[in-house]
């Protein structure tokens, strides 16, 4: 009898852990394990922790379809997950478990692990490189090392993709049953978690919902990506995020759609569809860092010599920063969206990220757990990888000394404040054009607001964030 083992790829097409245990003609088991103690050692978010409990509900019904039992059972921690596994082993002589690799350093650790206690019964750990198109190690320089830099990754990983067959996996057939895989199919367990659960309804779980949603915006959107993706108040995105961070979709699924969409992507070096490309590839990007820099999964910064920056450790002001009270209504917007409803529009978690780090001068990675305990696409690799990359600490790190200034990037991106509006309700009596900067405004008026004066002054902070950096930078 064969085992799959569902981590975060919580899907039945485009799963080749599953196709290949259901190629052996055998009887096949599937299980998940949710790890709450080590869920929120990770910060998972409460959102996220729902979500993937109602994909388990409806991949157990694919699964059904397809006669394999989906059994979610609940241990505290990774190391309690080796006990259970090879009890289910012995109890239902299982010679092989399949699952797809995961890249940070806890996850490698629990597979080793396993795979050890697993080889002294006779158990095999058959582990497959497909959370990204290219498995981390294979898109390398000249000399053989994972780039460190995402332009000439991008190049090299377009070159591999022009070359090869990326043609998603279909679902696999029925597989046999026997009396043991009957018998589990007839008492399904219930799909419930011990871990605190956020209500994320609002994004539908459907294979079919979440496959539509991938069309119409390959189908409607792609083509006007590169020019509406950075503002806000518009939905331009896939918002597919939440469903790539758990496995609901595959990034083969993604990339095959965009193709059918727009073949000659891989030529074009602009336009909607290379640059969600480019997306894509960035994603990659981030595993490839996370599988081949350990020290990163560990809260280390890319760059050294950025360790011995003295960040500012005030609480409250992180707390404002939190709650989108800083009096910058750009920041604060988009601090809320996250609050609410779990998501963040990319341009927004730039901003903030860059707010929080070059003005509030708080270690980013304070910012970066926070993140992960809100975000319902939560990723490590992606999430940090963007604080890095924010804080000018990471790989292609923009220079230190280029700081976002967020009114700019307000009056830029949200230039008719549709997304401002939306969240600061507060500011209702404040006319359009002053929206970005309400306190020039109320004090011109001799109006008192009901929303804080700005925390700090930009440019001052600007000053401040480069003088660490360069200090930081002369002891290295
Ligand atoms: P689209 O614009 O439609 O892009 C398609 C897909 O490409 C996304 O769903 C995502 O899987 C991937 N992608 C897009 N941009 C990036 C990127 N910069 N890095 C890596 N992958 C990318 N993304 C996460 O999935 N999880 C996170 O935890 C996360 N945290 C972030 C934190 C910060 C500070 C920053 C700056 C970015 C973070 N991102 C994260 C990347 C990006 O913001 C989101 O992927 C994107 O906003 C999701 O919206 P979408 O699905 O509509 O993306």
């Amino acid at each position: 009898m064969k085992l799959v083992w569902f981590r975060r790829d919580l899907r039945i097409k485009d799963n080749i852990a599953l196709t290949e245990a259901c190629r052996s003609g055998e009887p096949v088991i599937a299980i998940y394990y949710e790890t709450p103690i080590q869920w929120r050692s990770h910060r998972l978010a409460p959102i996220q922790a729902d979500l993937i409990r109602r994909r388990l509900v409806v991949l157990q019904q694919e699964l059904e379809a397809l006669k394999i039992p989906l059994l979610v059972r609940s241990v505290d921690t990774y190391k309690d997950i080796n006990y259970s596994l090879a009890q289910l082993c012995q109890q239902y002589q299982i010679a092989d478990i399949y699952c797809t690799r995961d890249y940070e350093s806890d996850e490698v650790d629990r597979d080793n692990s396993i795979a050890g206690m697993l080889s002294l019964t006779g158990t095999q750990l058959h582990r497959f490189d497909y959370k990204c198109i290219f498995a981390p190690g294979t898109v390398t320089n000249g000399a053989g090392n994972t780039y460190r830099v995402f332009t000439p990754f991008k190049k090299a990983w377009i070159a591999r993709a022009r070359a090869e067959n990326i043609a998603p996996l279909s679902a696999p057939e029925p597989v046999q049953t026997n009396a043991l895989t009957s018998s589990l199919l007839r008492q399904l367990c219930n799909v419930s978690f011990r871990y605190p659960q956020r209500d994320s309804v609002g994004w539908p779980i459907d294979d079919s919902a979440i496959i539509q949603r991938l069309r119409d915006f390959c189908r409607y959107r792609v083509d006007q990506y590169d020019t509406t993706r950075d503002f806000p108040a518009v939905p331009a995105t896939s918002q597919l995020s939440p469903y790539l961070a758990i496995g609901a979709v595959s990034p083969r699924q993604c990339l095959a759609r965009l193709l059918v969409e727009e073949q000659n992507c891989f030529e074009k070096d602009s336009g909607g569809a290379n640059v969600w490309l480019s997306e894509l590839v960035w994603r990659e990007f981030y595993q490839h860092i996370v599988a081949a820099y350990t020290d990163i999964s560990k809260g280390k910064a890319f760059l050294d010599w950025t360790e011995t920056i003295e960040w500012n450790r005030d609480e409250l002001l992180f707390e404002r920063w939190k709650q989108g009270r800083t009096g910058f209504p750009i920041v604060d917007a988009a601090m809320r969206q996250l609050n609410d409803t779990g998501w963040m529009h990319n341009r927004l978690r730039m901003i903030v990220a860059s707010f929080l780090v070059k003005d509030l001068h708080i270690d980013w990675r304070w910012g970066e757990q926070y993140f992960m305990t809100k975000l319902i696409d939560g990723d490590f690799a992606a999430n940090n990888g963007g604080w890095q990359w924010s804080a000018s600490v990471g790989t292609d790190a923009q220079p230190y000394f280029r700081v976002f200034n967020p009114t700019a990037q307000s009056k830029k991106f949200d230039p008719n404040v549709r997304f401002i509006r939306r969240w600061l309700k507060e500011l209702e009596s404040v006319p359009d054009k002053s929206l970005h900067e309400p306190h020039v405004w109320a004090e011109k008026n001799g109006i008192e607001l009901s929303y804080p004066k700005p925390v700090v002054d930009h440019k001052l902070a600007r000053e401040r964030a480069i003088q660490m950096f360069e200090m930081a930078k002369s002891y290295q």
